[in-house]
């Protein structure tokens, strides 16, 4: 599966705000936007305007960055949204919402959602009893999600738990941290998601 490697704090910078990709240093006096908070590159720190396109195009990549997300997946859920029920770019947030990987680092069970994603990976949740390692795997309503038996004692997710409990879980979302377990409660709506996203400008860019 494909993810992008490169320097995170790099996209921050290009979007000109944090994207908190980076878990702990994106809360510390480390945080490159909050030292170097121009574009990277030869040119980052000249005057840009830009066009409609610019704007609809840097929406979307924030988005797709926010998600770590690569672009021909993004385009799916772009396909899949269009052709659900509702407003097309509420229904792509859901959808990004939705990814086993977000729900992970929503719970709290992970400081980022790279970190989420690859602790997915790892094989460390169950689904309902089942252990899923894909980060794309689409949540539903009442799933729930487990931390797997063995992975209970790791000290990664015992440190996670412990910190998680000061985080507030969204209402689309429920935990037990005594269980380690999370349930669906309801798909998230456009008023549970706090990212600054502007989605119709997504819709723009891909109506074009
Ligand atoms: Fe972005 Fe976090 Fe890096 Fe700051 S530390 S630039 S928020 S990834």
């Amino acid at each position: 599966m494909a993810r992008y490697t490169g320097p995170s704090c790099r996209l921050c910078r290009r979007e000109g705000m944090k994207l908190y990709l980076k878990g702990d240093r994106c809360y510390s006096d480390k945080c490159a936007v909050d030292r170097r908070g121009y574009a990277p590159g030869q040119h980052g720190q000249g005057r840009r305007k830009l066009s409609e396109y610019g704007i609809q195009l840097r929406e979307k990549q924030k988005a797709k960055r926010i998600y770590g997300v690569l672009e021909r997946q993004f385009r799916k859920y772009y396909k899949m949204a269009e052709k659900m029920k509702g407003v097309t770019g509420e229904n792509l947030l859901q959808l990004l919402e939705r990814r086993l990987d977000n729900v992970v680092y929503r719970l709290g069970l992970a400081s980022s959602r790279a970190e989420a994603r690859q602790l997915v990976r790892h094989g460390h949740f169950q689904v309902n009893g089942r252990k899923v390692n894909i980060p794309s795997y689409l949540v539903d309503v009442g799933d729930v999600i487990t931390v797997k038996e063995k992975s209970r004692n790791s000290k990664r997710i015992k440190e996670l738990v412990e910190r998680a409990q000061d985080r507030t879980v969204p209402d689309w979302l429920q935990i037990d941290y005594e269980k380690l377990e999370g349930k669906v409660i309801e798909l998230p709506t456009k008023e549970h998601i706090d990212i600054p996203i502007e989605e119709h400008l997504i819709v723009e860019f891909y109506s074009r």
